[in-house]
C-alpha cells in the first residue's frame, strides 16, 4: 500500500500506463548564426502558443472555462517580455536556444518557489510547465498519445500537466497517480473536474510501478495499492460501486430544495471565509451562507482592513448571492486564531480570555468600522449580522446600540442600507446556551457554533489531541444543550441555525430534524450529501431516533444508536 495526497475522491481500479519523463538533456553549444538560432526558438514560441490555444480552447469545452484558465495563464506568461525577451538576449549573447530557455525559467522557478504564497508557488509549477513544453518543441520530442490509451487504464507520471489532461478521455482514464502535487494543484483541479480519482504525491511511483500492473486509487483516503493481493480487490470493486452509486444519488439534489422525508422545508447554507467562496457556495447548490468567517479577510491582510476594504469584500459576497442571504460574523479573533497586527497580548488562558465580541467591544474605534462595513453591504443583498462568542445579554445589547448609531447616522447622511438587517447570535457557550431563552427575546436569529459548544461544554481544548477523546458532540451534555437552544429559539420564534461542524454530520442530521433546526450550514463541498440524508428523516422517525437516544446515558452508546439507525 502507497500513502500519498486525496485530491479527487472516488475509487479507480485498472491497468497501469507509466508516462516516464523525457530525456530533455542537450549539448550547450556556442551560437554564431544568432539571427537563425532566435527565429528557431520564436518558431518554437509560436507552435507552443498555438498548441496551447488549441489545448485551452478544447479543455474549455470539455471541463469548464475555470480550467481552461489554467492554459490561458501559460499563454500570458510565455508571452510576457520579461520571459521571452530575456531569452531572445540570452540568445543574442550566443546562447543556444535550449540553454536560454532552460536558464530563464530556472529563475523564474526559483524566486516564485521561494515565496510563502501558495499562488506563487503554483506560479513556479506553471512555468516548469512552459519550459518542458519549450524544450520538447526544441528538441523535436513528442509525447505519448494519452488520448489513445484503452479503457481501464491507470496513469502513473511525475506530475500531470495541463497538455497531459487536454488530452484525455475521461470514459478511459479511471484513476490518476502522480509524483507530486498537492490537494490546489492544476493537476489536483483537473483530476477533480474530470472526476477522476486521483493519489497525488505518492514518492517514486513511476519507478515503482510497470505498465500493465493493476492498480487501486482511493482517491478519498489517498492510498493506492499495486497489484493488491487477497481480497482487497474484491473489497475495492464493492466500494467503487457504492461510490458511484451515491455520487449518482447526490446529483439528484442538484438544484433542489432541502426538505426533510415529509416535504418540511429547511434551509441550507454554506459556511466561507471569503467572498470569492461565496461562488463556490453557488457551484454547490448552497441556499445562502451561514457563517462568512469575517477574521479571515483580517488574516489574509498585513494591515487592519479599512471601512472601505471590508464593505467590497461583504458587497461581493451579499452580491454573489444575488439576494441570498449572507450572515456575517463580525470579527473572530483570539483564542486558536491570532492576527498578529492587531498585537493582541499573549494571556495564560486564551481560550477564556479576551477574545472575539469580547475583543470587539474593548475596541469600540475598530469595531464600528466593521459592522459600518457590514450595514452598509446590507444594501446590497439579504446581509445579516451575527456575534461570536456571546455569553451575556449586555453583549448583544452593547452592539444592536453601536447599529442603532451607524443607522442614524447613515439616515443624516444619505447612505443606503438594508432598515431591517437582522442581528444573530452565534450560540457556542455554555453560557449563551443557558440564557438562549433571555436571548431570544432580544436576538434575530441563532446559529449554534458546535466547534466552541463542545469545547466549552466539555471543558476540553478543541485542538488538544491529550483530551480530544472527550471532544464529541455526541456527549450528552453537548445534545441536551443543542435541543434546549432549538427550544429556546423555537419558543420565541426567531430561527435556529447550526453552523459548526457537526451539522453536516449524518450521524447527526435525524436529531437536529427532531429538534426543530431550521437552518444547517455547511463546507460547501457537503451541500448535496447534507441535503440527501435531510431528504431520507420523515419528522416522526427523527423523534423516535431523539427521544431514544437523548435517554442514553454515554457517548459511546448514543454514537452506537446512531450509527444502528443511520440511513446513508
Ligand atoms: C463554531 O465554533 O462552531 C464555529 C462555527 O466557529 P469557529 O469554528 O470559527 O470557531
Ligand atoms: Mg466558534
Amino acid at each position: 500500500m502507497h500513502k500519498g495526497i486525496a485530491a479527487s475522491r472516488g475509487i479507480g481500479i485498472g491497468s497501469v500506463c507509466v508516462i516516464k519523463e523525457h530525456d530533455l538533456s542537450f549539448e550547450k553549444k556556442k551560437i554564431e548564426d544568432t539571427a537563425a538560432e532566435k527565429e528557431r526558438f520564436n518558431k518554437a514560441l509560436e507552435e507552443f502558443k498555438a498548441e496551447t490555444t488549441a489545448m485551452a480552447e478544447d479543455i474549455r469545452k470539455r471541463i469548464g472555462p475555470k480550467e481552461a484558465e489554467i492554459l490561458e495563464g501559460h499563454l500570458v506568461m510565455a508571452s510576457d517580455p520579461s520571459m521571452s525577451g530575456e531569452m531572445l538576449k540570452m540568445i543574442d549573447a550566443g546562447q543556444c536556444a535550449e540553454a536560454a530557455v532552460e536558464a530563464v525559467c530556472d529563475m523564474f522557478i526559483g524566486m516564485f518557489s521561494q515565496m510563502d504564497d501558495e499562488m506563487m508557488k503554483q506560479r513556479a509549477s506553471d512555468i516548469s510547465d512552459i519550459k518542458i513544453s519549450l524544450l520538447k518543441l526544441l528538441l523535436g520530442i513528442k509525447d505519448i498519445d494519452i488520448s489513445k490509451v484503452p479503457k481501464g487504464t491507470v496513469l502513473a507520471c511525475k506530475d500531470l500537466t495541463p497538455s497531459m489532461t487536454s488530452q484525455i478521455n475521461k470514459g478511459n482514464v479511471s484513476g490518476i497517480i502522480t509524483e507530486v502535487g498537492g490537494k490546489t494543484s492544476h493537476s489536483a483541479i483537473l483530476a477533480r473536474a474530470l472526476e477522476i480519482p486521483a493519489v497525488l504525491s505518492v514518492p517514486d511511483i513511476t519507478s515503482l510501478v510497470k505498465d500493465k500492473d493493476t492498480a487501486i486509487i482511493d482517491g478519498t483516503e489517498g492510498i493506492v495499492y499495486i497489484n493488491p493481493e487477497g481480497d482487497v480487490l474484491s473489497q475495492y470493486i464493492i466500494k467503487r460501486e457504492d461510490f458511484i452509486r451515491k455520487q449518482s444519488e447526490l446529483k439528484g439534489f442538484l438544484g433542489k430544495e432541502t426538505l426533510t422525508a415529509d416535504g418540511d422545508c429547511v434551509e441550507l447554507f454554506c459556511n466561507i471565509g471569503t467572498p470569492k467562496d461565496a461562488k463556490k457556495a453557488l457551484e454547490c447548490d448552497g441556499e445562502g451562507i451561514g457563517l462568512f468567517r469575517s477574521e479571515f479577510l483580517f488574516m489574509d491582510s498585513n494591515h487592519q482592513p479599512s471601512e472601505e476594504e471590508q464593505f467590497v469584500a461583504y458587497k461581493e459576497a451579499a452580491q454573489t448571492m444575488g439576494g441570498k442571504p449572507v450572515i456575517i460574523r463580525t470579527l473572530d479573533v483570539g483564542g486558536d486564531k491570532d492576527i498578529p497586527y492587531l498585537n493582541i497580548k499573549k494571556e495564560e488562558n486564551p481560550f477564556l480570555g479576551y477574545r472575539a465580541v469580547r475583543y470587539c467591544l474593548g475596541n469600540k474605534d475598530s469595531y464600528n468600522l466593521q459592522l459600518r462595513a457590514i450595514v452598509r453591504a446590507s444594501a446590497f443583498g439579504k446581509v445579516k449580522i451575527m456575534l461570536p462568542l456571546v455569553t451575556c445579554v449586555d453583549e448583544l445589547r452593547a452592539v444592536k446600540e453601536m447599529i442603532a448609531d451607524i443607522k442614524k447616522d447613515f439616515d443624516a447622511n444619505g447612505i443606503a442600507y438594508d432598515k431591517d438587517i437582522e442581528v444573530g447570535c452565534m450560540i457556542e457557550t455554555p453560557a449563551a446556551s443557558l440564557i438562549a431563552d433571555i436571548l431570544a427575546k432580544e436576538a434575530d436569529f441563532f446559529s449554534i457554533g458546535t466547534n466552541d459548544l463542545t469545547q466549552y461544554t466539555m471543558s476540553v481544548d478543541r485542538g488538544n489531541a491529550d483530551v480530544a477523546y472527550l471532544y464529541s458532540t455526541f456527549q450528552p451534555s453537548v445534545l441536551r444543550s443543542i435541543k434546549h437552544i432549538t427550544e429556546c429559539g423555537r419558543k420565541e420564534g426567531i430561527p435556529v441555525g447550526m453552523c459548526g461542524e457537526a451539522a453536516a454530520d449524518p450521524l447527526m442530521i435525524p436529531l437536529l430534524i427532531s429538534f426543530g433546526l431550521t437552518e444547517f450550514s455547511v463546507n460547501p463541498v457537503l451541500v448535496l450529501t447534507a441535503r440527501c440524508i435531510i431528504s431520507k428523516w420523515s419528522k416522526a422517525e427523527a423523534d423516535e431516533l431523539a427521544d431514544k437516544v437523548m435517554r442514553l446515558t454515554t457517548e459511546a452508546e448514543i454514537v452506537a444508536a446512531l450509527k444502528e439507525a443511520s440511513k446513508e
